[in-house]
């Protein structure tokens, strides 16, 4: 089993398998369909939890933001997605006036000139959008990885998402290693962002986003101007155990 933070909502997992993502989702599924919903960039991870939740239910759901600066590769992928599944998936904007504001005043960049500035972009294109998403939801499921960064090295399979009025949050691949990704892909034949044959293990907004070299963190092309510890946009926060706000992704 693996270790997480024990609540009352929490209780309802003491009986399943936490190591093992297809029993996770499952169960997820049980306690919270239809009012909870896969958190799709696009990348690997996602692509596998949706090829998972296929299979064990076809009117799973999935969500998606569309910040207006993802690739071209993104938007492919998640065409494949839904003709290989028959699924439509819930796209959510960030605001325009909001846009236009941002645009007009601070330019197309202003996110390269400082993390305040970044964090703003952040907010508009990618935060406000995803309260949205979660405003109808009781549990949404995404597919952070432990191995991914430092900032997610506390990632629980479970867990009580407090910057979302509480609902449930649930990372069935939280103990899941790169590799582990890949085998699950290729084992299973499954479609995937042509970006991560050119080197992106992660995918996020174009201009924020490269490939990375080998050796090289897994997130080491977002944001890759910042220093590590602010290499998070803001739309996984937990509190840590003294109580304070951290960013874990
Ligand atoms: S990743 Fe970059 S472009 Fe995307 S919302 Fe954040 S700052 Fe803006």
């Amino acid at each position: 089993m693996i270790a997480m933070n024990f609540s009352p909502k929490n209780e309802v997992w003491k009986d399943v398998d936490l190591s093992d993502a297809k029993e996770v989702l499952h169960h997820a599924f049980d306690l919270y369909h239809p009012r909870i919903s896969i958190a799709s960039s696009f990348g690997l991870e996602d692509v596998s939890l949706i090829d998972m939740a296929a299979s064990i239910r076809p009117d799973f759901r999935v969500f998606a933001l569309d910040t207006g600066r993802l690739n071209e590769e993104t938007y492919e992928c998640a065409e494949k997605i839904m003709e290989r599944y028959g699924i439509s998936i819930e796209w959510y904007f960030p605001k325009t006036e909001s846009v236009q504001e941002l645009e007009r005043t601070k330019g197309m960049f202003s996110f390269r000139e400082s993390v305040e500035n970044r964090r703003e972009c952040c907010g508009i294109r990618k935060v406000e959008p995803l309260n949205r998403a979660l405003n109808n939801l009781d549990a949404w499921i995404t597919g952070q990885r432990r191995e991914q960064s430092l900032t997610r090295s506390g990632l629980n399979v479970v867990e009580v998402d407090k910057s979302h009025g509480g609902i449930a949050k649930i990372n069935p691949l939280s103990d899941w290693t790169l590799d582990d990704v890949w085998s699950y892909v290729r084992r299973n034949e499954l479609p995937y962002n042509r970006l991560h044959d050119a080197g992106y293990p992660s995918i996020g907004c174009a201009p924020c986003t490269r490939a990375i070299k080998p050796g090289e963190d897994q997130r080491a092309g977002r944001w890759w101007w910042e220093h590590p510890e602010h290499k998070e946009c803001g739309l996984h926060i937990n509190e840590s155990e003294t109580g304070k706000d951290v960013e874990n992704i």
